[in-house]
């Protein structure tokens, strides 16, 4: 998506391992013009697919999936990264997820009330690198007998092993851009960037 990659390629600082920061428009501060665009490209993929539910994990996977969800009509659910204590034992689906930027394991959780076996989900989230949150929240909505459409991500890092992982298991994945490499602080994109090529 070309107006994500000359945003990145504008305001995107490149960190050490790998980490792309895109504060001023995804993470921090949120552009709401470019979300939605992101969140209707994300649509346009993925829109005869039958979803019921858009599931993320919180927190910046929220703003995307819940526009997503509003074009799709349906509910967005989140994990969550704590317990709340309101939530009994067994009322809940739980996974560990690895998180690359913090580098902790985190249990995350959906509640049992949210997530049901005839569920077509859709898994959206703002960054792909080595595939563990998407992969966790396959597991959440596997556990809930429910299945797993696809993967909407906005900004893939592809030299990272999430889209081979996602590949593998034979997870649809439609991201908005795709970085190619890093190095020396500089952001390259992969050649055949389009929505509807993988
Ligand atoms: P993965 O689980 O695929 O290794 O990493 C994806 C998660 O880590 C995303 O939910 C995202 O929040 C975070 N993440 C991974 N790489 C980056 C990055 O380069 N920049 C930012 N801002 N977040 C990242």
């Amino acid at each position: 998506m070309k107006l994500l990659e000359n945003m990145v390629k504008q305001d995107g600082k490149v960190y050490p391992n790998n980490v792309l920061k895109v504060d001023s428009f995804i993470n921090h501060q949120i552009d709401p013009k470019l979300m939605m665009e992101m969140a209707k490209s994300l649509y346009e993929y993925f829109k005869d697919k039958n979803i019921t539910k858009v599931l993320t994990i919180e927190s910046s996977g929220i703003a995307p999936a819940i526009l997503v969800a509003n074009l799709f009509n349906v509910p967005m659910l989140f994990a969550k990264k704590s317990v709340p204590s309101t939530l009994k034992r067994n009322s809940f689906y739980e996974t560990k997820v690895h998180s690359y930027t913090k580098n902790v394991t985190n249990n995350i959780i959906v509640s049992k009330d949210f997530l049901h076996s005839k569920d077509n989900v859709l898994i959206i989230d703002d960054f792909l690198a080595n595939g563990r949150a998407a992969m966790g929240l396959v597991d959440l909505i596997e556990k809930a007998g429910a299945s797993v459409v696809g993967v909407g991500i906005l900004i893939e890092k592809s030299f990272q092993e999430g889209r081979k992982l996602l590949d593998k298991n034979n997870i649809d994945v439609c991201s908005l851009c795709r970085i190619s490499s890093l190095e020396n602080g500089k952001v390259e994109f992969n050649k055949a960037d389009d929505i509807l090529k993988k």
